[in-house]
């Protein structure tokens, strides 16, 4: 670990390794929730070549959900103090103006500087800094200064906001903080939130949906070969296997009818080896004969 912090310092500090390692995380729940479908599914592998462009579409969602993560969780969500030091700063550029217009002989980057170090050197808690006047003209006459100042980090909170105890930091129009995100959702990020939001949920179920497909359609193959007493070598090799060659398509030779087809494929004794003869010419004509009404009530061959 000491070798690894110092070649990436970042690690040695707990909290950002922990922040590095939820976003391995969840790149990696992306990677293997997507990877699974491509892994196992045939038929959308076939739907690829056939399509290009519907998992070209997919595959841009699933990078721009990513990307919109990494957007997200890296910008800041509008922190109070961030506010203050603005609100300090471009008052004290608009001080450094008027001092400029009436004293044309100092630097101008002196008296910015100046006066920015006196702005910036008063007491965030002064009752006569800019913030504490801002953040008093936001609530009712009368309002206590004490009332509206952060207990944790001592700043004076403007409406909406709230201090958050896991960034330690008050927030502006503090929403909630994210676990996934490692980072506040206030009035800095909010939008951005909310896209991310979107894409993940159109990137689920779009997943969701090809899931459902590859399930459906795999477990009606099942079902199919349980009813019809096939195994699925039989199915997808049936012309290569020299005992289905030039056997009728809609013959099974080894159904014994749905009903008993059912009954050997659930109920059948696992320490008794069941072998099947090859059908007779005369059983396979019998078998490719069309269904009648009096077929399906006593359950003929299939
Ligand atoms: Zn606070
Ligand atoms: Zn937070």
């Amino acid at each position: 670990m000491d070798r690894c912090s110092r070649v990436f310092p970042c690690l040695s500090d707990p909290a950002r390794r922990s922040a590095l390692g939820l976003k391995v995380s969840l790149v990696l729940l992306h990677v293997i929730y997507v990877g699974i479908l491509f892994l196992f599914n045939g038929d959308l592998i076939e739907k690829t070549k056939r399509e290009p462009w519907y998992t070209s579409l997919y595959l841009l969602l699933f990078v721009a959900t990513l990307v919109q993560y990494f957007i997200t969780s890296s910008s800041s969500p509008g922190y109070v103090i961030d506010a203050i030091r603005a609100v300090n700063e471009s008052n004290a550029i608009y001080k450094s103006l008027s001092v400029a217009s009436k004293q044309p002989a100092p630097s101008k980057y002196g008296t910015v500087v100046e006066t920015t170090d006196s702005s910036q050197s008063a007491p965030v808690g002064n009752n006569l800094t800019s913030w504490t006047k801002l953040v008093l003209a936001m609530h009712p006459p009368g309002t206590s200064i004490r009332t509206l100042t952060c207990s944790y980090c001592n700043v004076e909170q403007p409406p909406r906001a709230k201090h958050c105890h896991d960034c330690d930091k008050c927030v502006l129009q503090f929403d909630h903080h994210c676990v996934w995100l490692g980072t506040c959702v206030g009035q800095g990020n909010h939008c951005k939130f909310w896209w991310y939001i979107f894409e993940e949920t159109a990137l689920c179920l779009w997943t969701g949906f090809l899931y459902i497909t590859y399930l459906k359609a795999n477990l009606a193959r099942a079902c199919y070969l349980a009813l019809t007493n096939q195994t699925t070598f039989e199915l997808i090799r049936r012309r290569r296997i020299p005992y289905l060659r030039g056997v009728s398509a809609r013959v099974n030779p080894f159904s014994k009818g749905i009903c008993r087809n059912l009954y050997s494929f659930c109920c059948a004794q696992t320490s008794v080896y069941e072998l099947e003869p090859l059908p007779t010419a005369q059983e396979l004509e019998d078998k490719s004969r069309p269904y009648t009404c009096l077929d399906c009530i006593t359950c003929r061959c299939c």
